[in-house]
């Protein structure tokens, strides 16, 4: 049965860097693969079309499809704007109408970037870890949240770390899945020691782990786990972890290997649906320039042929491709360091996506 993805460029280099990633997808059609792509605006660019940064079409569009390519969304001409119709929210939006729950963040330091990363290159050669990070719940939407005015005239700000038993469970299964197709080594983190919540957490994760034997589970507290992902990230395979723990850890291990264009992430519902995007923003500093990295973009297009579409030999396909084209000395402007430009190629970003599709075919 064809299989429907919804293609939403977004803002700044959105447009750019998502014709690459459909550059893509089109080649892998050509040789058989039965899709269809729809594309439609969102965040700043669903603003402009409809008032909305999630206009009713584009999300009526992302829940009849089977996986959402996205591009980012985000823009300073936006940022004066009521925070209510402001570009995240359409990316906030699509994760709660589509109870995105499970946001699977790939850490991985390609061999021939291995200069790129501000850590030893012995500490981060060969890196690949996968953080789970539930991404529907927890202290970012707990109930009762806000700033108050106590007696005595001091004001006082607030928030709630509330997890329920079924939103742990859901995350732990997800995350033991995963590990199973991976190293089978999984990592939950929490603050169980300070925080009742996590304490449930962590009771939750163990539960959990019984349906998956062959899984090692451990447990780190969060101090310890940022501490150890800078000083022997390598130890880890996959971790799981709470909303605001996971926002904080992907984003330290994405630095470790020192290229934001590279990374890309899901973001899946229990059925394995899923919306998939590079972790970086719209860049618009670069935007409109033909300079952005569409490898990101592209490797999400392998994350969604293997957790969506079940095309996990295709996913394969993809990522030897952007092996390939590395090995080819191509780089684009964010990932040619002055020490490694020797026999480097500089491409642009349609550059860049041609040499894909051509290592693809
Ligand atoms: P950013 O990730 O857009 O950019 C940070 C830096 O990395 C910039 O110097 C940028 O040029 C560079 N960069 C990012 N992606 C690149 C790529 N593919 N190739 C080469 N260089 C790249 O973060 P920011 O500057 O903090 O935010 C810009 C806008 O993006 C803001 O409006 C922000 O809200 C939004 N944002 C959106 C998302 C999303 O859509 N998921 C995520 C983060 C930020």
């Amino acid at each position: 049965m064809t299989k429907k993805i919804a293609v939403l460029p977004g803002d700044g280099i959105g447009p750019e860097i998502i014709a690459e990633a459909v550059k893509v997808l089109e080649s892998l059609r050509a040789g058989g693969l039965d899709i269809e792509m729809n594309e439609a605006p969102v965040g700043g660019a669903g603003y402009e079309a409809s008032g909305k940064p999630l206009p009713d079409d584009t999300l009526a569009l992302a829940k009849e499809s089977d996986a959402i390519l996205l591009g980012a969304v985000g823009g300073h001409q936006w940022e004066s704007l009521d925070i209510s119709v402001r570009p995240e929210k359409g990316l906030l939006g699509l994760r709660a109408e589509l109870e995105l729950f499970s946001n699977l963040r790939p850490a991985i330091l390609y061999k021939q970037l291995a200069d790129a990363s501000t850590l030893k290159p012995e500490v981060v050669a060969g890196l690949d870890i996968m953080i789970v990070r539930e991404l529907t719940g927890g202290i970012y939407f707990g109930q009762p949240r806000g700033v108050r005015t106590l007696d005595n005239g001091e004001k006082q700000g607030f928030n709630t770390l509330v997890y329920a038993e079924s939103e742990i469970e859901r995350i732990g299964h997800s995350a033991f899945k995963i590990a199973m197709k991976r190293g089978k080594k999984l990592c939950s983190v929490d603050k169980a020691n300070v925080l009742e919540c996590t304490e449930l957490w962590r009771e939750v994760m163990i539960r959990v782990s019984k349906d998956y034997p062959e899984v090692e589970l451990s447990h780190m507290y969060v101090d310890n786990a940022a501490m150890q992902l800078v000083r022997a990230p390598k130890q880890f395979d996959v971790m799981v972890t709470t909303n605001m723990f996971g926002d904080i850890l992907s984003d330290c291990a994405a630095m470790l290997t020192g290229s934001i264009g590279m990374l890309p992430s899901a973001s899946l519902d229990a059925n394995g649906k899923g919306m998939y995007e590079p972790i970086h923003g719209s860049a618009p500093d670069i935007a409109g320039q033909n300079v952005a990295n569409p490898l990101a973009t592209i490797l999400s297009v392998a994350m969604m042929l293997r957790y969506s579409l079940n095309e996990t030999e295709l996913a394969n396909r993809i990522e030897s491709a952007v092996e390939k084209v590395l090995d080819q000395g191509l780089r684009t402007a964010d990932i040619l360091s002055d020490s490694t430009s020797d026999g480097m190629q500089k491409v642009s970003t349609s550059e860049m996506g041609d040499a894909v599709v051509a290592a693809l075919t």
